[in-house]
C-alpha cells in the first residue's frame, strides 16, 4: 500500500457477534459491528473514521435523496482455511467506484483510500467473516451527495462509507427467469455501466412483475428492440454454446462484472474458446431448442455463479440440461470456491490478504 490515511477508531462496547445466528444468514439483513466513514468537502477527503454500525444524522434536504446522486459496489471477504482473511480482487470495484463516481458528477476517491478503507475495517471485523462454504462477509462501500440544496446540480460535499455483513448463498435454488420484453434497466447514453442506486430502484417493479408471473429474476434486453441479451437482473450472464463460452460485450447499458472478468479468464485459461459479443434472444432460445446450449448462468458477486433451469419468453417456456449434470458451471464455481477459500494457490493475485 503506497499512501497510508489516518483513520480514527472507535470500537463498540457491545458487540453483537455472539447474538448473531451464522446458520440462519439471509443476504443484507445482518451487519458487522462496525462501519467507515468520510466527508468530501472543500476539494478534499477528510474525517477518516471507524465507527460502531449505527444511524448517522443526515439533513431532509441532502441531493441523495432528491435526485439520486448515489452509487455502490458490492464486495466479498473469505475465511482461509489457515485462518487468514481475504478480500477477492478489491482493486477491481476501486476502479469502477471511480467510473461510477465520474458518470454522476462526483469526486474521485484515489484507490489507495477504498483500499485501506476496507481492509482496516474488514481486519477489525474480522471475527464476523464466516468460514463455512458458500458464506463470506459481504462489503458494501458507497457514496452519497450530503449537500442541503434543493437544485439540481453536482453536491459540493459527500459521504464515502463501508459496511459489511456476514452473507450465505444469496440464490437457494436454480433460477427461472424471464426475458423481459417490455421494461428496460438500462438505455443508450445512460448509466446502466455504473452501480448508481437509481439503476436499482427502477428495476423493483419489472422484477416484481416477474416474480408475480412466477419467475425468479429477469433476463435484461436492450431498450430499443428487445432483441438483445444484456445481463440477468444484478448479475452478467452467459451460456455455453456449441463449446464456446458466449456472454455480451459490455457498453453503456451493462455493468462490466468483476466475476464476468474473473470468469472469462479462467476460461480462457482452460482453453475454452470466449466470446464478447451481441447475443440476440432469438439466438439463445433457438440454440436451446436444438439442444446447443449445454449451460446458462449469472455471474456476479453477490450471485456468485447462479444456474439458469428455465427462461420464459412471451409465454413460452425453454428448459435448459439439469445443473446439477453441467461441467462447466460446476468446475467454475469449485475452482473460484478453491481460489477464494485459498485452498488452492492464487496464480492470478486476486486475493488480497487484509492484515499485510
Ligand atoms: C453488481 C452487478 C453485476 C455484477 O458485478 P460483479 O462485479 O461481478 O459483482 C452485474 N450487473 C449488475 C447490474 C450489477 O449491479
Amino acid at each position: 500500500m503506497s499512501q497510508k490515511i489516518n483513520i480514527s477508531i472507535t470500537k463498540t462496547s457491545k458487540s453483537r457477534l455472539a447474538d448473531t445466528d451464522f446458520d440462519n444468514l439471509p443476504f443484507g439483513k445482518t451487519f458487522s459491528d462496525h462501519m467507515f466513514m468520510a466527508d468530501y468537502s472543500d476539494g478534499e477527503w477528510k474525517n477518516f473514521q471507524i465507527l460502531p454500525y449505527g444511524e448517522i444524522g443526515i439533513l431532509p434536504a441532502i441531493s441523495a435523496l432528491h435526485y439520486g446522486q448515489a452509487f455502490f459496489e458490492g464486495i466479498k471477504a473469505y475465511k482461509h482455511v489457515d485462518g487468514k482473511v481475504s478480500i477477492f480482487r478489491p482493486d477491481k470495484n476501486g476502479e469502477r467506484f471511480n467510473r461510477s463516481a465520474e458518470r454522476l458528477c462526483m469526486p474521485e476517491l484515489p484507490l489507495e483510500i477504498f483500499l485501506e478503507s476496507l481492509s482496516t475495517l474488514v481486519n477489525l471485523d474480522r471475527d464476523w467473516v464466516p468460514a463455512k462454504e458458500n458464506h463470506s462477509l459481504y462489503i458494501r462501500p458507497f457514496m452519497f451527495a450530503t449537500d442541503p440544496f434543493l437544485g439540481v446540480t453536482p453536491s459540493a460535499s459527500y459521504k464515502y462509507m463501508v459496511i459489511t455483513g456476514p452473507v450465505g448463498p444469496y440464490f437457494s435454488k436454480n433460477l427461472k427467469v424471464k426475458i423481459e420484453t417490455n421494461y428496460s434497466r438500462a438505455c443508450d447514453g445512460g448509466f446502466g455501466f455504473a452501480k448508481a442506486a437509481g439503476n436499482y430502484g427502477g428495476s423493483m417493479l419489472p422484477n416484481l412483475k416477474a416474480s408475480q408471473e412466477g419467475f425468479d429474476q429477469l433476463i435484461w434486453t436492450d431498450s430499443r428492440e428487445h432483441a438483445y441479451i444484456e445481463e440477468l437482473g444484478a448479475a452478467n450472464v452467459m451460456f455455453l454454446m456449441d463449446g464456446t463460452l458466449i456472454t455480451p460485450s459490455t457498453r453503456d447499458t451493462i455493468l462490466k462484472g468483476v466475476t464476468r472478468d474473473t470468469v472469462l479468464t479462467l476460461a480462457k485459461k482452460w482453453n475454452v474458446p470466449v466470446e464478447e459479443r451481441r447475443i440476440s434472444v432469438e439466438e439463445v432460445l433457438k440454440g436451446i431448442k436444438e439442444g446447443r446450449i449445454s449451460d446458462a448462468f449469472g455471474v456476479g458477486t453477490a450471485a456468485t455463479i447462479a444456474h439458469i433451469a428455465e427462461i420464459g419468453h412471451n409465454g413460452e417456456l425453454y428448459t435448459l440440461p439439469d445443473p446439477a449434470k453441467r461441467e462447466f458451471s460446476n468446475k467454475l464455481l469449485n475452482t473460484l470456491n478453491d481460489l477464494r477459500y485459498g485452498r488452492s494457490s492464487d496464480g492470478f493475485g486476486w486475493n488480497y490478504l487484509v492484515n499485510r
